[in-house]
């Protein structure tokens, strides 16, 4: 497979290699240690990463806290932050091809995805918390406990303090942004730490952020593994809060580390969410938006539509419709095709998957093996008829483009099909695809998910907030709500 032509600018990125930005100053790990980046769409390296030593992570989180209860970032006044946050969407604006060009290397993701996604959904996260930091209050209260005296009531709102920030490797770029954006927003210093696999738009985004004014120390990068860098600052003392994306296992081991100090702790976790179609939907748009729902981003989207629900009368329709659109899909990194898995190791525990689904006695409709295209870890987007809710297919975040179908009478009513979406020990995101309006309205109030779309299936904002019910995590990203969790509520009773 031809690699996107890369620009020289990228060329001679890649080169230099990839460093950790501490207190200010990029630097090789203290011990030298490096790992390779590797082009999912090629199996190629495409260059070098610093892997952060112990002594590299406790810097970080020393030039973190220093900054913080120095007032490095807090002194400079609201609409001084959120002046630097919007440069840094202007930035990154400024520089889209680069960046683009660096996601979809480092991601397999089409240039089309990340140069029109992407990189502008990143850049206007910073926007929008860089409005937000005007905006950040308190209130006033009136006391009545102690009633002939006269007391002054009210609320701060103070960031949190350190804030460690794990992302994966599935959109490095606008997870970094989703997690960056509100804690700076809130006055936060950060350490935000990538996925091992995936560092080059985040080293960018931080050379961005030091280029639009980010005091020293404020906003620090470390690269490594999870189990050196990540599980240090889950742990760590000094950190006030760990904000995590990633799976719900890693999920649970961040919280134990976090238990310590009882640092405050977001979760944004896996999840198996269903995409139910009644009879009377649109079956067109419907199948449209199933199969781009489990295939986009090769189904390595933690709000992939893994489930397919569909009523009796329409079931056959509507997973023919999948798996021909399913076998229309060519491995590629162009827009149309369906892009590498992240890793080789990644696409066997895939394809393990697909061998339970066939031991279990589901129906492989289409896929369901490894293709051999130009070096990339690629696979065939696969669909599983027939399947029961019982089946580890139905129930397993897969995080590949594997889609489990099972059919509901037609006659059930909406509190009946959602207590079948409600089958999951996860509760991310879910579609209704319906034309009536009540039945819509109905299933959604009955479904156990963060986020619900009707007619459309993963459509983000940075308005609307997003996180998980159940497994699939605690707190929210996105939103006002993301932003009020990196602050503290202070409440201030004077007696006048
Ligand atoms: P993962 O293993 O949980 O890794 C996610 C991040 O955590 C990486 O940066 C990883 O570092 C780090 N990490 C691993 N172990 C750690 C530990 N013990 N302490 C601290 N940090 C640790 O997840 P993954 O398998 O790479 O990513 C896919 C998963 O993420 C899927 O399950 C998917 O559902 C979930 N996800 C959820 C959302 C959401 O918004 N809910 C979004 C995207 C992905 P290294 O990889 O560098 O070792
Ligand atoms: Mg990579």
């Amino acid at each position: 497979m031809a690699e996107a032509s890369r620009s020289a600018t990228v060329g001679s990125r890649l080169e230099r290699g990839q460093q950790l930005l501490i207190d200010g100053q990029w630097c090789e790990a203290s011990d030298g240690a490096r790992c390779d980046i590797i082009n999912p769409a090629s199996g190629q390296v495409l260059g070098h990463a610093a892997v952060a030593a112990e002594a590299d992570t406790d810097r970080a989180i020393q030039a973190a806290r220093r900054s913080f209860d120095a007032g490095a970032w807090t002194g400079l006044t609201p609409a001084q932050r959120g002046k630097v946050l919007w440069t840094i969407g202007d930035l990154m604006e400024q520089h889209l091809d680069e960046i683009a060009e660096l996601e979809s290397l480092d991601t397999g993701k089409s240039l089309d995805a990340t140069r029109g996604g992407e990189v502008p959904f990143a850049a206007d996260c910073f926007r929008y918390y860089a409005g937000w930091c005007t905006k950040i209050e308190g209130a006033t209260k009136t006391l009545s406990t102690v009633p002939d005296q006269q007391f002054h009531i009210y609320t701060r709102r103070e960031p949190v303090g350190v804030a460690a920030l794990i992302v994966p490797w599935n959109g490095p770029l606008v997870q970094a942004a989703w997690k960056l954006a509100p804690a700076l927003a809130a006055g936060c210093s950060c350490i935000l730490k990538p996925a091992q696999q995936t560092p080059l738009s985040t080293t960018r985004l931080g050379e961005l952020a030091v280029e639009a004014g980010v005091p020293d120390g404020v906003v620090n990068i470390l690269l490594g593994s999870g189990s050196g860098a990540g599980a240090t600052l889950a742990a760590d003392y000094r950190v006030d809060k760990v904000s995590f994306t990633g799976s719900t296992r890693t999920g649970r081991e961040i919280l134990s580390a976090a238990s310590g100090n009882l640092k405050k702790v977001t979760l944004e976790l896996g999840g198996k969410s269903p995409v139910i179609v009644f009879a009377d939907a649109d079956l067109e748009a419907a199948i449209e938006g199933a199969a781009q729902a489990i295939f986009s981003n090769a189904g390595q989207v933690c709000v992939a539509g893994s489930r397919l629900l569909v009523a009796q009368s329409v079931y056959e329709q509507v997973v023919s419709g999948v798996v021909e659109i399913a076998r229309a899909l060519e491995p590629g990194t162009g827009g149309h095709c369906i892009g590498p898995l992240i890793s080789a190791e990644h696409r066997d525990s895939v394809l393990a998957w697909i061998e339970t689904g066939q031991g279990e006695g589901a129906t492989l409709r289409t896929g369901g093996r490894a293709v051999e295209a130009g070096g990339g870890y690629f696979l065939e987007p696969t669909v599983f008829a027939d399947v029961e809710p019982g089946m580890q297919i139905a129930r397993e975040e897969i995080f590949g483009p594997v889609l489990a179908a099972m059919p509901f009478p037609d006659d059930a009513a909406p509190e009946e099909v959602a207590a079948l979406a409600n089958d999951s020990e996860y509760g991310l995101a879910a579609s209704v695809w319906t034309q009536d309006i009540s039945r819509a309205h109905r299933t959604v109030a009955a479904v156990r998910a963060g986020i619900v779309w009707i007619n459309c299936h993963g459509i983000p904002d940075m308005a609307v907030p997003f996180g998980g019910y159940r497994q699939s995590g605690w707190g929210r990203e996105n939103g006002m709500e993301s932003l009020l969790q990196y602050t503290e509520l202070k409440s201030v009773v004077a007696r006048l």
